[in-house]
């Protein structure tokens, strides 16, 4: 690697950021090596975090002259990648300055930041932080390809890419870049969790965060073996969405993965081009080239 902080004192946002980096450093690997990334940018070191409640932090002067990466070591490792590509994203945005004692502290919730910040200059530094880490761990030229590949979502598929890019927040770009309407929606012992999907493709599901999931999904209507993901079933949709009743519903698939500590992935899909709300009508008008600029830019 031969990049240098000098290089990127031009990018005051994280997708130029992104695409210099990968200018740069055209040929990078995958899964990209981001510890050595970070060392060449004036991070001097990587080390665990010491204090409770936090998933990453990052220490550096009001110049950001140079910079100290922290990760709790108790996490997982692809999530501890993403934690120190979201600090060194702290680290390189310009606009993102230091607490009065010369720190950032982020939680685990900051790093699942994606929207808002328009109106709140912490929030907005975490989602930024975010995008970074993101395109930088998943850098979209490659990202995109795989992403394609196969003739429909698969679990199978995202865990196979999840793997490729040592990634635990793939599927949040999964459901952006796939072409198809994907929804991942994340539970444990039968209640919602969260869920990820592009909300210009995907309508809002009706089952809130805390509430269980529908009694006859195919999370609770047959037996799951952990670890394998199930086959993708035709279901109602009428479960999951609003707006569904008294109009021809356009098939929503469901696929299952069982995880340990009663966590399950659950994939939610439809045929491309099906989309059918509004905003999803918006961009369906647009150019392939505005989209992904659209995409792009979102503070999504
Ligand atoms: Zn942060």
């Amino acid at each position: 690697m031969n990049i240098t902080r000098m290089d990127l004192a031009d990018a005051g946002s994280p997708e130029r950021l992104v695409l210099e980096i990968l200018k740069l450093e055209p040929q990078l690997p995958i899964p990209v090596p981001v510890e050595e990334l970070c060392l060449r940018l004036d991070i001097h070191q990587i080390v665990p975090l010491t204090t409770q409640g936090y998933e990453g932090g990052l220490i550096t002067t009001p110049d950001k002259f140079n910079g100290s990466i922290l990760f709790n070591e108790a996490s997982p490792r692809e999530r501890r990648r993403f934690t120190i590509a979201h600090e060194l994203g702290h680290f390189l945005m310009p606009s993102h300055v230091p607490s009065a004692e010369g720190r950032f502290l982020c939680k685990l919730q900051d790093m699942r930041e994606l929207k808002g910040g328009e109106s709140d200059r912490r929030l907005k530094m975490e989602v930024e932080a975010n995008r970074f880490a993101s395109q930088i761990l998943m850098p979209l030229p490659k990202f995109r390809v795989d992403v394609a590949v196969g003739n429909d979502p698969d679990i199978r598929q995202l865990s196979a890419i999840a793997k490729k890019y040592d990634e635990e927040a793939a599927g949040r770009a999964y459901v952006r870049f796939r072409e198809e309407p994907v929804a991942i929606v994340v539970t444990q012992n039968g209640k919602v969790l969260r869920d990820y999907r592009d909300p210009l493709k995907f309508l809002k599901l009706s089952i809130p965060s805390g509430a269980m999931v529908p009694a006859h999904s195919l999370l609770q209507r047959r037996k799951h073996e952990m670890g394998v993901p199930s086959e993708i079933d035709e279901t109602d949709a009428g479960m999951w969405l609003h707006g569904e009743r008294g109009r021809q519903p356009a098939p929503l698939y469901e696929q299952v993965l069982l995880q340990r500590q009663g966590f399950a992935l659950n994939m939610l899909s439809r045929d491309a081009a099906s989309g059918d709300d509004e905003e999803a009508d918006e961009e369906a008008e647009m150019t392939s080239a505005e989209r992904l600029k659209r995409r792009l830019y979102s503070d999504r």
